[in-house]
């Protein structure tokens, strides 16, 4: 199925590759909106103020919204869709408890679908550092993140899902350090977290296994926004015929 789309945060960098993608694959946009609209249009579709959002969701009815702005904004956003029974995938990172509660309520009226890496190569990174953490049980882990200078939260969301996981497959409980400075001899149950922020990088996740004298380095680059976009719009064109639950991109992404 081809969905109608609306996109949100259309100025931002991924509300603008949103629409490009779009346009390559003949993807119709009912509307886009970002919060400071100035009459700007992106990929030829005019951007209106994130104010009009709930009006343009009942007039427009799209199949599915594609978010990438701010957690308050999508939170925002999430309750408009609950309201009209619009479908949300959102790549939006940075939420908190508070945030994630709100979401979660939303998915009571309108499916809801959470992503914070829409990369396939992520997930499959996932996999791999879930297997190599079972198999190397004494091995210290390490996990260093880099990004674009203009990224907002730190550790990244990618982060902290392939944290999620780390932890998930040891048995012994662990405890996140976030880089170090002065006197900080290493605990063996720590997991180091190290996040870069520099120039234009898209986005990099390096998982460090090492003891018995070997290291292991799993890595995944993102080359481009482009991969998080297309992934964004195969989870828009899955969700929109699923009823109202509260869905995470790695537990559907091997349906896409
Ligand atoms: P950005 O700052 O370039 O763009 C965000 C856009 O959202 C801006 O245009 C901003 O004006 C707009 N915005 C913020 N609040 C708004 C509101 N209340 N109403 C309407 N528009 C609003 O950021 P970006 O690099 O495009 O990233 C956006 C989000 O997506 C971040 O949380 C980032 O971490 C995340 N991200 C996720 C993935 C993924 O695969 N899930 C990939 C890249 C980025």
């Amino acid at each position: 199925m081809t969905p109608r789309v609306a996109v949100t945060g259309a100025t931002g960098r991924m509300g603008r590759t949103v629409l490009s993608v779009a346009r390559d694959r003949g993807i119709d946009v009912a509307f886009a909106v970002n919060r400071d609209a100035s009459g700007e249009h992106v990929e030829g579709v005019p951007v209106r103020p994130s104010a009009e959002f709930e009006a343009l969701l009942d007039e427009e009815r799209p199949d599915a919204v594609v978010d990438f702005t701010g957690p308050d904004a999508t939170v925002a956003f999430a309750g408009a869709c609950a309201t009209s029974g619009v479908p949300l995938v959102t790549g939006t990172t940075g939420f908190s408890e508070a945030d994630v509660a709100a979401l979660e309520e939303a998915s009571i009226d309108a499916p809801i679908l959470v992503g914070a890496n829409f990369s396939r190569g992520v997930q499959a990174l996932l996999d791999a550092v879930e297997s190599a953490v079972t198999d190397l049980p004494e091995y210290d882990v390490e996990l260093t993140e880099t990004h674009h200078d203009g990224k907002r939260d730190a550790p990244s969301g990618t982060a902290k899902v392939i944290l999620d996981r780390i932890e998930g497959a040891r048995d012994a409980a662990s405890e996140r350090v976030h880089g170090r400075e002065g006197e900080a001899p290493r605990d063996d149950d720590e997991i180091g977290v190290h996040a870069r922020r520099a120039g234009d990088i898209t986005g990099e996740h390096e998982v460090l296994l090492a003891g018995n004298h070997e290291a292991l380095e799993l890595t995944h680059r993102a080359g481009s926004r482009d991969v998080f976009a297309e992934g964004a719009l195969d989870a828009a064109a899955w969700i929109a015929t699923q009823p109202a639950d509260y869905y995470r991109f790695e537990t559907i992404a091997s349906q896409l």
